[in-house]
């Protein structure tokens, strides 16, 4: 723990932290979110409809501009079904800003990285932000498998770095993830916790293990399903048909893979089987050849179903 927290007074920040009474709302104003894809765009509605300011980034500035359609979109589908009022929705817009570089979210209060799953570009978009971000910021990722004690000690702020894991769709999911790394501080710890409480979700706290805990059950059956459909024991339909009604999973497994980004879905399996080496972990061929294709499920249109048409047709 860093020498300067712990010779902080009693009834300080620390103390309230450790006694569980921060309020992130007193402490984070603007948050910086880091890709506007899916969970990018996911992430910035519930944190601009929970009172915060956001600031936008993506490497690709079309992407942002589709995430603030998606957005807009979404929020309107919530006033459509009673579950937000428009005054909610156009306050909640005019709170989502477009940062065209990294520069633009130096001012954050907590930045929550959502860029693809690839450790070499975590990494670069790190090393690249923290000189630009003030001392008291908090950086969270949204990885979804990559080690949260690696990826903070590439940081200037290991102590104030955080795993906060949302869950696809997050307007929709309750759940979110919280993993410290080795060297996270209670206060740390404590202001995320306040601040996913603020945007009205449940919690459940994982150690720092590949993949956590949503993903370390969910993606070796998402890659056994593969594996059933590569050795031809079941097709596309009859594998999900047998999933949904008969292990009542309201989605089949491929039909999920699709949703989550069969890219997304490799990298984390590549994560489990390089991280626990245990062959049980080996990503299904058949997923690496869709990935290699370019198949990459409902973001590109094509994947396990082909969702170009009316309705999504089994691509095998
Ligand atoms: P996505 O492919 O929809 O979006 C990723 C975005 O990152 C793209 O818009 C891309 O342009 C952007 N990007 C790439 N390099 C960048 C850079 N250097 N700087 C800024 N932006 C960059 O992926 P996604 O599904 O939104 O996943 C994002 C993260 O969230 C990943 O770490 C993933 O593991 C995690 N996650 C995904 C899910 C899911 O179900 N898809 C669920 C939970 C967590």
């Amino acid at each position: 723990m860093d020498a300067g927290v712990k010779t902080k007074k009693p009834g300080g920040q620390l103390e309230r932290a450790r006694k569980g009474e921060v309020n992130a709302h007193a402490l984070i104003k603007s948050v910086g979110i880091i890709g506007a894809g899916q969970m990018g765009n996911g992430i910035a509605h519930v944190v601009a409809l929970s009172g915060y300011d956001v600031a936008l980034y993506d490497v690709q500035r079309d992407t942002i501009d589709k995430a603030r359609v998606t957005i807009e979109r979404n929020m309107a589908r919530q006033v459509s079904r009673g579950i937000i009022t428009d005054a909610e929705m156009q306050n909640a817009l005019t709170r989502i800003h477009i940062a065209s570089d990294l520069e633009a979210i130096g001012e954050a209060d907590l930045v929550i990285e959502a860029a693809v799953e690839d450790e070499a570009v975590k990494r670069k978009i790190f090393t690249e932000l923290c000189p630009k971000l003030k001392k008291s910021t908090v950086l969270a990722t949204n990885t979804s498998s990559i080690s949260i004690t690696r990826l903070a000690s590439i940081t200037d702020r290991p102590e104030r770095f955080i795993g906060i894991h949302f869950m696809n769709p997050v307007p929709m999911m309750q759940l979110v993830e919280l993993i410290r790394g080795i060297a996270t501080e209670d206060e740390t710890f404590t202001l995320a916790k306040s601040f996913i409480e603020t945007l009205g979700k449940c919690i459940a706290v994982s150690e720092d293990f590949p993949a956590f805990i949503v993903n370390r059950i969910l993606l070796p059956m998402i890659n056994e399903a593969v594996y059933t459909l590569y050795e031809g024991v079941g097709t596309v339909e009859s594998i999900d048909r047998a999933m949904r009604m008969g292990a009542n999973h309201p989605m089949g497994p491929l039909e999920l893979a699709d949703f989550i980004g069969l890219d997304t879905c490799l990298s984390v399996m590549q994560v489990l089987y390089e991280g626990l080496a245990d062959s049980k972990y080996r990503p299904c061929p058949l997923l690496v050849k869709y990935v290699e294709a370019g198949w990459l499920g409902r973001k590109t249109q094509r994947g396990f179903y082909d969702y170009r048409g009316e309705k999504p047709v089994p691509t095998r």
